[in-house]
C-alpha cells in the first residue's frame, strides 16, 4: 500500500467512532485533508496529542477506501500550544482556521497561505489577550487579500478621485462599499443608488485597515495591547464585515469570539 507524507496544519477535528478522529488538515501545499486518526481519542493515544488543533505537524498517511487518508504516523512540529492555553486565545485561532477551512474546502491549492497561517498562530500564542482583536483583524484581512480580495482603499471606485488615508483632516466625506469592495466618494454615493447602504467611514479607520494589511505581524506587536483594544474591535468588525461580503458569510467560531468580547 502507497504511503504519503504531508506537514500539516489542524484545521478541525471530528469525532469518528469510539475512539477515532478525523483530523481536517492544511497541507504546506495549500490542499486541505481528511484524516482519519485510528485510536486518536483514546487516552494517551500519541498520534493523537500530535494531532491538537492548530498543532503543526509531520505525517504519513496512506489512502483508505474511501478519499480519506489514514494516518499511520504523526511527528509533533510546532505545537502553537499557547493557542490552546485559555478560551480567549483558542477562540481566536478558531476564527482564523475556520476562514482557512473554508478557502480550503475548493480544489485551489494556495501553499502561501500555510506559511501565513502559521505566521499569524506564532503571534497568536505570543499576544495578550487585550491584543488579540487587532491581531485576528489583521490575520484575517492578510489572508482574505491573499486569495485575491484586498479592499481599494486608494480611490473612489467610482470616479477614481484619490483618496488619502494618512490625511486625517480631510473634508471629503467617503464611504466603504463591502459589496463592491472599496471606497466611494460623496458625490458618487449621491449618484449610485445601489451604495446607498454603504457607511460612512472614519478615515482613520481606513488607515488602520491599510497599517494592518501591509505590516507583518511582527510590526503590529506593539499595538496588540489595552491601549488600542477599542479600535482592534473595530477592526475586528470591519474585518469580519468584509470576510462576509467577499469570501463566506459564515464564522462560528468568529461569532464565538466576538460575543465574548469585553469592548
Ligand atoms: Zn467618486
Amino acid at each position: 500500500m502507497p504511503t504519503y507524507s504531508a506537514r500539516i496544519i489542524v484545521l478541525k477535528k471530528t469525532k469518528l467512532a469510539e475512539m477515532d478522529l478525523i483530523v481536517t488538515g492544511f497541507n504546506s501545499d495549500g490542499q486541505q485533508l481528511r484524516l482519519v486518526v485510528k485510536g486518536g481519542r483514546k487516552p494517551g493515544s500519541r498520534r493523537g496529542s500530535h494531532l491538537e488543533l492548530f498543532c503543526q505537524t509531520d505525517i504519513v498517511m496512506h489512502q483508505g477506501r474511501s478519499s480519506m487518508y489514514t494516518v499511520t504516523e504523526a511527528q509533533l512540529v510546532n505545537p502553537h500550544s499557547g493557542c490552546r492555553l485559555d478560551i480567549e486565545h483558542s477562540a481566536a485561532a478558531a476564527a482564523i482556521s475556520e476562514l482557512v477551512e473554508v478557502l480550503s474546502r475548493e480544489a485551489d491549492a494556495e501553499p502561501r497561505l500555510f506559511l501565513l497561517l502559521d505566521a499569524a498562530l506564532d503571534t497568536l500564542e505570543k499576544t495578550a489577550i487585550a491584543g488579540l482583536e487587532l491581531m485576528v483583524a489583521a490575520a484575517l484581512l492578510k489572508i482574505i487579500a491573499q486569495v485575491g480580495f484586498q479592499p481599494n482603499l486608494d480611490s473612489c471606485l467610482v470616479c477614481g478621485q484619490p483618496f488619502e488615508v494618512d490625511r486625517p483632516d480631510t473634508s471629503l466625506a467617503f464611504y466603504f462599499s463591502f459589496e463592491q469592495g472599496g471606497i466611494i466618494c460623496a458625490d458618487c454615493q449621491a449618484f449610485d443608488q445601489s451604495a446607498t447602504a454603504a457607511p460612512a467611514v472614519q478615515p482613520a479607520l481606513l488607515s488602520w485597515v491599510a497599517l494592518l494589511i501591509k505590516s507583518r505581524f511582527s510590526q503590529l506587536a506593539e499595538f496588540a495591547d489595552a491601549e488600542h483594544q477599542s479600535i482592534g474591535h473595530q477592526l475586528l468588525l470591519f474585518a469580519r464585515d468584509w470576510m462576509r461580503a467577499q469570501v463566506t458569510p459564515k464564522n462560528r467560531s468568529l461569532d464565538f469570539m466576538l460575543s465574548n468580547s469585553a469592548s
